[in-house]
């Protein structure tokens, strides 16, 4: 048994138009994958919740696709997944090897999770826009990675803490990158950052590292080593990335862009209940004054600063809730298919 799989999407509920998507996704299947009427066993169609004027499998039988079983089932919502859809299997005995070719038309494919392309979601953004918890949702919701690239700077910025060099210094920070160790790892979905093996994960999130970290990314040498990485997964399988130059420089191509930001009282409060949610006392102030400093020094950097780029779509989070943000960023998703 050879499934053949295809999905389209309508602009409206009406019967003229799901007539002739579902007439046009069966005609390309049968035209590109060479099927004979013998070969084929059955049609199984799904369709979102919002499409009720007509069924896909009468369409199907009315145009003539009717020497088969047809079936049609209305799926429950899912969050983020694509509306007016209209979904296929195709269940064929083929007579003779062959490739077979799924078909996906007007943008039903991008965004099925279990199919889709692989495609990035690229977040950048001052400290406390609300980045990393609106990546995790993201990533949780389209079922792909979330890639804290910041995690990754932070490393270089406990290593450097931890071995006494300042990380501020090109020559002693070039030598502290000859022996540099830093992973990424996943176990259960979460990201796990790894400094010469050990799991540095909790202790990259101290306070004093956040400036350390700044520093540290300064380097053109240090980018460079942590931008192949952070390349090499954004290449390799679909993820969110958050960080400050992921649409610039990381990956330019990425399908979807936005620039995450808040005002800086508001992102040091965020930042201030964190600490203090994690038992760090922090000066509400202090707090303030260092993610000022920390933005100047992100933006004034000459190697890869933090920018907004040309094609990011800019959120302001400073009166939204997290939900509130996200739904936003998924409506634009959805709109840019
Ligand atoms: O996002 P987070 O606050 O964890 O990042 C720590 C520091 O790492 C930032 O202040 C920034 O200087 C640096 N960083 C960077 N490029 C990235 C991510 C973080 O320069 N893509």
């Amino acid at each position: 048994m050879t499934i053949i799989r295809g999905a389209t999407t309508v602009t409206k509920d009406c019967k003229e138009e799901i007539f002739s998507s579902v007439k046009a996704l069966l005609d390309e299947i049968f035209e590109c994958n060479h099927l004979a009427k013998g070969e084929i066993s059955g049609f199984l169609f799904s369709l979102t919740s919002d499409i009720h004027s007509y069924h896909p499998a009468k369409a199907a039988r009315e145009c003539g696709y009717d020497f088969a079983p047809l079936f049609a089932a209305t799926e429950p919502d899912i969050d983020g997944g694509l509306p007016l859809c209209i979904r296929l299997m195709l269940f064929a005995e083929l007579q003779n090897e062959r490739q077979i070719k799924h078909v996906y038309q007007k943008g039903a494919k991008t965004l099925r999770k279990d199919i889709s392309e692989i495609f990035n979601i690229a977040l950048d953004g001052p400290a406390g826009s609300g980045k990393s918890t609106i990546a995790k949702v993201l990533a949780k919701d389209y079922n792909i990675l979330y890639l804290d690239t910041g995690a990754m700077y932070r490393a270089c910025g406990l290593k450097a803490l931890r071995s006494g060099v300042d990380p501020k210094n090109p020559e002693t920070v070039a030598k502290m990158l000859e022996t540099l160790d830093v992973k990424v790892e996943y176990k259960d979905g979460k990201q796990h950052t790894l400094l010469d093996g050990e799991d540095v994960s909790t202790a990259i999130r101290e306070n004093a590292v956040s400036m350390a970290a700044s520093n540290i990314s300064a380097h053109r040498a240090v980018r460079e080593k942590m931008v192949e990485m952070q390349r090499q997964i954004g290449e390799s399988m679909s993820c969110v990335l958050d960080g400050r130059d992921i649409g610039s420089t990381v990956l330019p191509n990425a399908k979807f862009k936005f620039f995450i930001t808040a005002d800086s009282k508001v992102r040091a409060m965020r930042r201030f209940t964190e600490l203090q949610q994690r038992g760090e006392s922090v000066d509400f102030e202090t707090l303030h004054a260092e993610i000022v400093a920390r933005d100047k020094q992100d933006m004034e950097r000459e190697f890869s600063p933090l920018v907004c780029a040309k094609d990011a779509i800019v959120v302001d989070t400073s009166n939204m809730r997290i939900d509130e943000v996200v739904m936003t960023i998924k409506k634009s998703i959805q709109s840019q298919i």
